[in-house]
């Protein structure tokens, strides 16, 4: 049994009832089947603070109860348990449902027995890491309190150590996530439980802190990177957001004098590597001791060059994440978007891509300075519209990418939004936009499927002549299916020399001489089957395709022509029809030289025909390219004239040598009539002083009403077909006796 009376406070660490720092009891278990221990223990330490904490005492009266009791509620520090209870080793069997079943660690057992004898074994003690041996006689108050003060500082010590291991290991993870988008949050996090780990301070009102934040543009601001408790909310908000002047107070003191400042109340932590500076603030309820300030500061050297570390990659990951210019987030971040709309699963959330008319005109007949600028104003434009309710990236050069309500995510609202002009440095620019829209139709496809189908209604809206948006729908990508299977197989035939080029004579109205030749591509499918141009080359255009298999038409076209030049009644030139793609090419014109000079022939021996609708979509390219053309001494000729929107200016600015009619302006003339296009064209032609071919003549009747304007030459099924190279051969020997004069 105690001796009671004994007690004498000799531990500086017992004190009486003066207030202290903390006031959460330390909890312990008493667990003795002899009721008298109960109410000693409870006598002995009736009162009593150790460690500037008072105590909170549970009893249990077996082994069975305590079981029970541990099982609900393991929040326990010491545990003063009997060895011989319902049976003889109750206590150590006790012992080991404590640590292997509760996996209980932390917690402090102090064994108390009787009976001498029924010491447990030494490796008892180390397997079951119990702190105190000691028979019940032993246990002076005295000794019982120093017991149990040397358990609670081993089991505080225990307790810190955890919290500090928990607090690297968030350190450690952090790092491993460094490429992770919230990574320095993370970072932060796992330096805030260090911190307060360290300074056994609770997990609450701790900020970290850090100058400039690359995500909103602000290199000197102040934005909190880490937060704990009640704080986290404002992550990755300005530090003058938080409703606390005193903690922006001390942050701001600490990163000017760039020092640690040690207040009554707080205190707050400087950290720099390089040019980074970030401050860590901690509410501390008294000044923090001066062991505690050297740990401090031995943590901050450590853990500052890793911040630095950590800033460094979270640029990387801002800059693989963001697009330098518009600062918004980029393709890569878009998807990632996408990706949390595609989970969410909301209906009302519409993704739209949105692409800049002729923005490659503007860029090279601007400038690139005017093309940033004006990309910088579509972006703010957009971003003022979408605000908190969706998402804007920049996803290519001249498109952008919209997650939003279907309430602003729409055709209307995205054309009035620019409806006026955008501001791009001194120039006031109509921005025309194209717009592909793809509602979420189906839950759980993934970012790029999204991206994938707005892509297509972009590309839908793009073939529109006049309509600049389309909606997304599932028959799309069918069609869509369809057209890569073309494209590859048109691949594959030409590079296993699968394509072939028919020529189509161009008659001479007045003389009914042989003028020229047009080149035009044939595929013949290997099952007979035969795609037709206007199928196959839009599509050979659009993947690109177009710019190898343009230059072997020119090179196949300038060859046949070599081969007829010297026939009796040949053409004087041959026609080659060219795509956008060919022009924007940088080796275009190197081609066309080496294809002429390959082919021996004077360059007046080619014409170029470009569709009108071509030549106005992007009129700074072409015209730029044209006039290098011009200057080596090619023919111009605009194809299938009347189907664009040319104004004369834009005519008048382009070296041309010659307008083809279109053939569905020929069409219409009919019984003498209908010919009032072909007739303003043909005016329009002499006005200019270039030459006219008018194409698709296919009756006599078309070919007198076309003499009879002055027209100059004509094309069509009239005359002739398209055909291979020697039938065209046949062809001209034909005509020539025919015709022996011309
Ligand atoms: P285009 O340059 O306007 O060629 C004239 C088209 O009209 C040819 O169609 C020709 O077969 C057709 N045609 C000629 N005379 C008559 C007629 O009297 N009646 C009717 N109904 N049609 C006639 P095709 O060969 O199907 O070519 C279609 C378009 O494909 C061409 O129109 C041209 O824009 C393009 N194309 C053809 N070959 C090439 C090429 O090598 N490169 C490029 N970029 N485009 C090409
Ligand atoms: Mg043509
Ligand atoms: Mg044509």
């Amino acid at each position: 049994m105690m001796d009671s009376e004994e007690f004498i406070p000799l531990i500086d660490d017992v004190v009486g009832t003066a207030p202290q720092r903390h006031d959460r009891p330390w909890r312990l278990l008493v667990v003795d089947d002899d009721s008298e221990v109960h109410t000693a223990t409870d006598f002995a330490l009736h009162g009593i603070r150790i460690l500037g904490r008072p105590l909170a005492i549970a009893h249990a009266a077996s082994a069975q109860e305590a079981r029970a009791m541990l099982a609900a509620d393991r929040d326990f520090a010491v545990v003063l348990l009997d060895v011989v209870m319902e049976t003889e080793d109750a206590g150590l069997s006790m012992v080991g449902y404590i640590r292997d079943t509760l996996q209980m660690h932390e917690c402090r057992i102090i064994l108390r027995t009787g009976q001498p004898g029924y010491a447990p074994e030494l490796s008892v003690f180390n397997a079951f890491d119990i702190n105190d041996y000691r028979t019940k006689a032993e246990l002076t108050r005295t000794r019982l309190i120093t017991a149990i003060t040397a358990a609670l500082r081993s089991y505080e010590q225990i307790r810190t150590i955890a919290e500090n291991r928990r607090g690297l290991e968030m350190i450690v993870h952090a790092a491993a996530d460094l490429l992770e988008m919230r990574a320095i949050t993370g970072f932060a996090e796992g330096v805030l439980t260090q911190l307060a780990a360290l300074l056994k301070l609770p997990l609450d009102g701790i900020v970290c802190a850090q100058r400039g934040s690359p995500c909103a543009g602000d290199p000197d601001g102040l934005y909190i990177v880490g937060a704990t408790g009640r704080l986290v909310r404002h992550i990755a908000q300005p530090l003058s957001h938080l409703d606390d002047p005193a903690l922006i107070a001390a942050i701001e003191t600490c990163i000017a004098r760039q020092q640690h400042i040690f207040g009554e109340r707080h205190t707050a932590i400087y950290l720099k590597s390089g040019d980074q500076e970030a401050a860590v603030f901690l509410n501390t309820p008294s000044p923090v001791s001066a062991g505690d300030r050297q740990l401090i500061e031995v943590f901050a050297a450590n853990i500052a060059a890793c911040f630095g570390n950590v800033r460094l990659v979270e640029r990387l990951h801002h800059t693989a994440y963001h697009d330098p210019l518009t600062k918004l987030p980029n393709r890569t971040r878009f998807i990632l978007d996408l990706d949390a709309v595609a989970r969410g699963n909301d209906a009302d959330r519409v993704v739209a891509l949105l692409d800049l008319q002729h923005f490659a005109d503007l860029n090279d007949g601007l400038s690139h300075e005017v093309g940033n600028a004006l990309l910088v104003a579509v972006a703010e434009r957009l971003q003022q519209h979408l605000g908190e309710s969706g998402h804007v990236a920049r996803i290519g050069a001249d498109v952008f990418g919209l997650i939003g309500p279907e309430a602003k995510l729409n055709p209307d609202s995205l054309f009035d939004l620019f409806a006026a002009p955008c501001a791009a440095g001194e120039h006031l620019l109509p921005v025309a936009v194209t717009l592909g829209f793809c509602r979420l139709l189906e839950a759980g496809c993934s970012g790029i499927v999204l991206l994938k189908r707005a892509n297509i209604a972009l590309n839908r809206a793009k073939r529109n002549l006049h309509g600049s948006y389309e909606y997304f729908i599932p028959e799309m990508e069918d069609s869509t299916r369809w057209r890569l299977q073309i494209i590859r197989q048109l691949r594959s035939d030409f590079s296993r020399s699968g394509l072939t080029v028919w020529y189509q004579p161009q008659v001479s109205l007045a003389t009914g001489r042989v003028a020229g030749i047009e080149a035009l591509l044939r595929w013949p499918g290997e099952s007979g089957f035969v795609q037709p141009p206007s199928v196959f080359i839009p599509l050979a255009e659009y993947s690109g395709l177009i710019v190898d298999i343009g230059d072997w038409v020119l090179d196949a076209a300038c060859a046949a022509f070599r081969d007829i030049r010297s026939l009796p009644g040949a053409p004087s030139r041959v026609a080659v029809n060219v795509s956008m793609p060919q022009f924007r090419s940088p080796r275009f014109l190197h081609q066309i030289e080496s294809a002429l000079a390959r082919n021996d022939l004077p360059p007046e021996a080619l014409e170029l025909e470009i569709t009108e609708t071509l030549a106005m979509d992007e009129p700074k390219v072409v015209l730029g390219c044209l006039q290098k053309l011009k200057k080596i001494g090619l023919r111009i000729a605009i194809d299938d004239f009347g189907t664009g929107y040319s104004s004369l200016s834009q005519l008048r600015e382009l070296p041309i040598d010659c307008l083809k009619i279109d053939r569905s302006f020929i069409g219409e003339i009919a019984g003498g009539e209908g010919g009032m296009f072909a007739e303003t064209i043909v005016a329009l032609g002499q006005k200019l002083g270039v030459s006219i071919v008018a194409e698709g003549v296919e009756t006599p009747e078309q070919a007198a009403f076309l003499r009879g304007l002055a027209c100059p030459a004509a094309q069509g099924f009239l005359y002739a077909k398209p055909m291979p190279l020697d039938e065209l051969v046949a062809w001209l020997r034909h005509r020539q006796a025919a015709y022996p004069s011309v």
